[in-house]
């Protein structure tokens, strides 16, 4: 952590730092709203201010910016709170721009008062034909000098509900010529008639954004606000608001940008995420192609990969798209320490090792992770009938394919060498299953000869009568184009990948999976990582597969 190199957000402190600012009033705030659940790039935010609060011992907010009660929900604060309990990081105070409700209202008449703000009766659409181009000054509405005592009147109106939605708005007084169009006298308050998750049916105004970030930053006297690029023009703005409140002893924050994080082969924003959902090309926010927390969670991400992840990819200062292959690099790079080996089959072949002692088993032993030497052995049963990956068994080979084919030795994982003699085939000529011998002398680890012999491959398996059922889902990317939002001529869900899941349903697991819960993680050796599925049960197992064991995508 000490040696780690600082971000250039957090270069920006040193060097306040260096010109006075007291250390002791560093404070930051991460201001999710409440419309959808947190995604991977929220985790960039995230690390980042809850980073700088741990780098500088400095509180850090969680800030709910609830100003739109359209399309906030209790269900999303909930999920906020989790997942960023689950990745590991602790808020200072739990807060709500909805708190501030009054201050603002009350800052609002300030402005009233100091000529600074108006009510306009127009509709959006003149007030959008007013604003002119950036080339063009604007036109001022023709309600932009009522009197102080018409403003205070009418704005008490808009609040007691007198108006239609639509119908008023309260504009800042700034500068209709000014170069940003930001500053054309934005909006701060509109007329809205939805009863809110917090405050209910008390308001029938709500302030826009631009209005609420920043008084709100003030409320809680946060040093640094980090917000993405897109808010870089309204910083001016930002500033405007401040100089109408400020009181010089106090803290003025500071606002500055960094680029957002995009993810190839998916989307980051939560109005498309919420499409998927509602559409019903996911099953949830938590489904595991989502790009979400929650969905990663359920992927089998850890919050380490996740963190891990953020600090790699950094902080950028313009936009980029970061390789989805970086985030899989993480929780390969950690289940490769931590995850124990076990063997599953996921589409099976019967095998029958015909000199095999009838109704005879036995216990092998298997080490449950190389990479680990506390993680010990475990027992692992065989018996004279298995099941085998149907694509590890060819009955006719070309001599590049050095798994079990008639005629052919293959090594059993922590087993046997057998050999392939003969074919059963149904009516339809599919073969249901394979004739083997063993070689008894072959056992792995027994030190014989035989056990020490070469054969050119080992292959994974369970035996039958010990293994148990389970279903197994493989996910692939949602998307198949890299950057699916970023032609607005095509609509994203063009770019979807209909083989995103595949359902294994008839898979094979050791037994010592009994007892799994979910979020339990494997490597099922030969065939990646698995998560146990958060609607598995002992009755019915359910494994994910997080990541394949190699990048499959490298070129
Ligand atoms: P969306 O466009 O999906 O609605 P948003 O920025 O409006 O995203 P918020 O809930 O307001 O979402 O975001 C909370 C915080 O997280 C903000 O400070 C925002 O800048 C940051 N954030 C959101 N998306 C990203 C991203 N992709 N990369 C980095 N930071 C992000
Ligand atoms: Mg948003
Ligand atoms: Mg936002």
């Amino acid at each position: 952590e000490e040696t780690k190199s600082l971000n250039f957000i957090e270069h920006i402190v040193e060097g306040d730092l260096r010109q006075g600012l007291d250390p002791s009033k560093l404070r930051f705030r991460f201001p999710p709203e409440p419309n959808g659940y947190l995604h991977i790039g929220h985790a960039a935010s995230i690390c980042l201010n809850f980073g700088m609060g741990l780098r500088y011992d400095a509180p850090v907010n969680l800030r709910f910016d609830d100003t739109n009660p359209s399309k906030e929900e209790q269900e999303y604060v909930d999920a906020i709170k989790k997942d960023i309990e689950w990745l590991g990081f602790e808020w200072d105070k739990e807060l709500y721009a909805s708190d501030y409700f009054d201050q603002l209202y009350n800052w609002a008449i300030q402005l009233i008062k100091n000529g600074k703000a108006y009510v306009d009766d127009q509709t959006s659409e003149q007030i959008a034909q007013q604003k002119g181009t950036p080339t063009q000054a604007g036109t001022e509405s023709p309600y932009r000098n009522r009197s102080v005592q018409e403003n205070l009147d009418l704005f008490e109106k808009m609040k007691n509900g007198d108006f239609d939605e639509g119908s008023h708005v309260l504009r800042a007084k700034i500068d209709m010529a000014s170069t940003n169009m930001l500053m054309r006298d934005p909006v701060i308050y509109r007329v809205l008639k939805k009863p809110h998750h917090r405050t209910g049916e008390k308001w029938k105004i709500y302030p826009m954004y631009d209005w609420a970030h920043g008084e709100s930053d003030y409320i809680e006297q946060i040093s640094h606000s980090i917000c993405t690029l897109e808010f870089k023009h309204h910083r001016e703005l930002y500033d405007w608001f401040l100089d109408q409140v400020v009181d010089e002893e106090l803290v003025r924050p500071k606002q500055r940008e960094f680029a957002r994080r995009n993810l190839s082969y998916t989307v980051m924003s939560k109005r498309k995420l919420l499409q998927l959902v509602e559409e019903g090309h996911v099953t949830g926010w938590d489904d595991p192609r989502m790009p979400t927390i929650s969905g990663l969670r359920r992927r089998g991400y850890t919050p380490m990969s996740i963190r891990n992840f953020s600090e790699t990819a950094g902080i950028a200062k313009r936009d980029n798209i970061t390789d989805l292959a970086l985030l899989e690099f993480q929780i390969r790079n950690e289940l490769n320490k931590t995850a124990p080996r076990v063997m599953a089959v996921l589409d099976p072949l019967k095998i029958v090792i015909t000199n095999y002692p009838e109704g005879k088993e036995e216990l092998l032993l298997a080490e449950n992770n190389p990479e680990d030497q506390d993680a010990g052995f475990r027992d692992l049963p065989f018996s004279g009938e298995i099941f085998i990956e149907k694509d590890d068994f060819l009955e006719e080979a070309d001599k590049n394919f050095f798994r079990l084919k008639l005629g052919h030795e293959v090594r059993l994982k922590n087993g046997y060498i057998i050999k392939a003699n003969e074919v059963i085939k149904d009516e339809n000529g599919e073969i249901v299953e394979v004739h083997c011998t063993y070689d008894e002398d072959s056992r792995s680890g027994s030190g014989t000869e035989a056990s020490m012999r070469r054969v050119k491959a080992t292959i994974h398996w369970v035996s039958i009568k010990h293994a148990l059922p389970a279903e197994v889902r493989l996910y692939d990317r949602l998307f198949t184009h890299e950057a699916p939002d970023a032609n607005k001529e095509v609509d994203f869900k063009t770019y979807l990948n209909p083989d995103s899941l595949k359902v294994l349903e008839n898979a094979f697991v050791e037994p010592s999976l009994a007892n799994v819960m979910p979020g339990d993680k494997f490597q099922f050796q030969r065939l990646g990582y698995f998560n146990v599925d958060d609607e598995s049960t002992k009755e019915h197992l359910i494994f994910n597969r997080t990541v394949s064991l190699k990048d499959n995508w490298a070129k």
